[in-house]
């Protein structure tokens, strides 16, 4: 893959508006509980930190960090690296995830949430790339629907560089 200076596919204005509207969704139908915000290191740090700040209903912040087993990228054997330091039973937990993609990652990150016993859980993805499904896997709130393409910028990386970008960027002439 080049590592040409990549094009812009959502703006830092766009966003703002988008996170502004899914903070508001979140917030009403959470109104009058409290969330706890459970972030997938390393890609979500930058939109969760934009989410939160435009929620209108209490939360704490946690973070998990996943890596799939080496040579088995692709067949949803996931582990944690960096788990959870909050107890989530009993707590209305809220998933912020970078991207959804094959939907592998989430849906394992899901089962051994529910294993915990959170009174409710929720995801919101940034962006899905619906098309790349290898499990079924639907958030249940998500910034933007983007096409097969490799995403850099607003907290994602191609091998941790970009992740600084204030824009959503494409990689040119990349699939994913
Ligand atoms: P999934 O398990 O859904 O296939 O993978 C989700 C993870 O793959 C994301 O959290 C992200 O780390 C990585 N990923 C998938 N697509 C992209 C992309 O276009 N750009 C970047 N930077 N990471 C991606």
């Amino acid at each position: 893959m080049a590592e040409d200076a990549p094009d812009i596919l959502l703006t830092k204005e766009r966003i703002a508006q988008r996170v502004a509207e899914l903070a508001a969704q979140i917030s009403a139908e959470h109104r009058g509980g409290e969330l706890l915000v459970v972030g997938v290191l390393n890609g979500a740090f930058v939109f969760m930190a934009d989410l939160i700040r435009a929620l209108t209903v209490p939360c704490s912040v946690d973070f998990v960090r996943l890596a799939s087993y080496s040579g088995c990228e692709s067949c949803g054997q996931v582990r944690i690296t960096k788990d959870l330091e909050t107890p989530v039973a009993g707590r209305d937990l809220l998933v912020v995830e970078d991207i959804v993609d094959t939907g592998l990652t989430l849906s394992w990150l899901v089962e051994a949430l529910r294993v915990r016993q959170p009174a409710s859980l929720k995801v919101c993805a940034f962006l899905d790339k619906k098309e790349r499904r290898k499990v079924p896997f639907e958030a249940d709130y998500v910034g933007f629907a983007i096409p097969d393409r490799f995403i850099v910028g607003y907290g994602l990386d191609y091998n941790e560089r970009y992740r600084y970008l204030p824009d959503v960027c494409v990689l040119r002439d990349t699939a994913s």
